[in-house]
């Protein structure tokens, strides 16, 4: 679960990680009251959504551009009008898609004279089987980028869950980075507590870029993004609160309130299986074949005919140019899932390439009551010929792929 900036920003506090003053506002009719309480002198105005590359991402109020997603002011009224124009608006950033995310709150954040900008991240690494942290002096960067380009200026160290954090850990990548000795007390500070964070509300990520060092000598967390483990929530309910399903993809969330568990990704064809392992080797499938999967969609393996007609539902919606029904069942029946998508059929015109291979548990039921049906399916006999006639399908003229 994805959190927003200032929602990350008021944990750290409670962590006792520095960050700047800062007051969030929701409605314009808030901006009167919190301009009295803004002192004279620089304030950034940061739109509060679920993404990064805000600064660089620009703010659409009715299809015109108003504004970046991050702003700096020379003076409180100019941040208030800033606030202003892009409340309500739409950021589009390279990470938010086409459609964008709404600005439905923004941040105006005391400005800082930046010194220096450094990049801090936690993350659970299963590579390595540990509680990563990472550090760099390339802050303010993205780090795909500097990762590629200079992959020695990232400092590395995973904690072993099971021993803890040891304080030499946050000292010994700040000597990596070449901090100044005055500023490595207060850098471990901040990973350590970091790391409390971590651990204690169960997160799989914790991002900061920037950190930065002011001209004052002053760590703070410019920026901050935490993520939690979605398994883990049941351990801290409060957290629950700080969704704001307005952020996420609108397929994501009508999937997860059916139970279904559903990922976007780029392609145009829609995938529809039962079983992670299952999903995972026919996007491999569709892959080498050529093609390019645009969602999976598992419907888990207890689906009910219920089901089944709401996931297929919730693939038309989301823009294919096709869809693989693959499926094997096992506790699932082929019935149920041939009735499902029947029933589904029944309610929507399909105006797209359906193409459906079934195994397993009661196939030839299954296979019987989709050609009794009459609809436009076609059917496959195996993984592999399902996906060739759904990449053939779906190939977009002139691609030639
Ligand atoms: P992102 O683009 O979504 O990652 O948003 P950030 O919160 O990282 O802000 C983008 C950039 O704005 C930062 O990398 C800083 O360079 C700049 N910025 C943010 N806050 C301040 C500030 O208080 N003062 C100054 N001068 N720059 C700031
Ligand atoms: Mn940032």
């Amino acid at each position: 679960m994805k959190i927003h900036e200032y929602q990350a920003k008021a944990l750290f506090r409670q962590f006792g990680v520095p960050v700047a003053k800062s007051y969030v506002v929701e409605d314009p009719d808030e901006l009167g009251p919190v301009g009295n309480d803004l002192t004279p002198g620089v304030w950034v105005v940061k739109a509060q959504v679920h993404a990064g590359g805000r600064g660089k991402g620009s703010v659409q109020v009715d299809g015109k551009v108003v504004g970046k997603g991050v702003q700096v002011a020379p003076n409180p009224k100019v941040a208030l009008d800033i606030a202003d124009s892009i409340l309500g608006g739409t950021l589009h950033t390279i990470q938010t898609g086409d459609r964008g995310k709404p600005v439905s709150r923004v941040l105006i954040e005391q400005g800082v004279d930046i010194e220096s900008e450094f990049y801090l991240a936690l993350i659970v690494d299963r590579e390595h089987a540990g509680i990563s942290i990472m550090a760099s002096t390339e802050g303010g960067m993205e780090i795909e980028e500097v990762a590629r380009t200079q992959p020695e200026k990232i400092h590395t160290f995973t904690v072993n869950p099971l021993i803890g954090y040891r304080s030499h850990i946050g000292r010994d990548l700040g000597v990596e980075m070449g901090l100044r000795p005055d500023l490595l007390v207060p850098f471990s500070a901040i990973v350590k507590k970091l790391y409390a964070l971590f651990m204690e509300k169960d997160c799989s990520l914790i991002e900061v870029n920037p950190l930065v060092v002011t001209k004052q000598g002053q760590w703070l967390a410019l920026d901050a993004k935490v993520t939690f483990d979605d398994n883990a929530l049941y351990r801290n309910p409060d957290l629950i609160q700080l969704q704001d399903l307005s952020q996420e993809e609108p397929s994501e969330v009508e999937a997860a309130e059916a139970r279904l568990s559903y990922v976007s990704l780029d392609g145009n064809i829609g995938c529809l299986v039962n079983g992670a392992g299952l999903a995972m080797a026919t996007m491999d499938i569709i892959k080498e074949l050529g093609g390019d999967p645009a969602n999976f969609l598992d419907i888990g393996g207890t689906a009910t005919t219920d089901n089944v007609a709401r996931s297929f539902e919730i693939m038309l919606k989301d823009k294919v140019d096709g869809i693989f029904v693959n499926v094997f069942g096992g506790i699932v029946r082929c019935d149920v899932v041939a009735r499902g998508l029947v029933e589904a059929l029944g309610q929507v015109k399909l105006e797209i390439p359906l193409v459906v291979r079934l195994e397993g548990n009661q196939r030839d039921a299954g296979l019987k009551l989709l050609e009794d049906s009459g609809l436009p399916i076609i059917t496959a006999k195996d993984m592999r010929d399902g996906a060739r006639l759904i990449v053939e399908a779906c190939k977009k003229p002139g691609k030639g792929n």
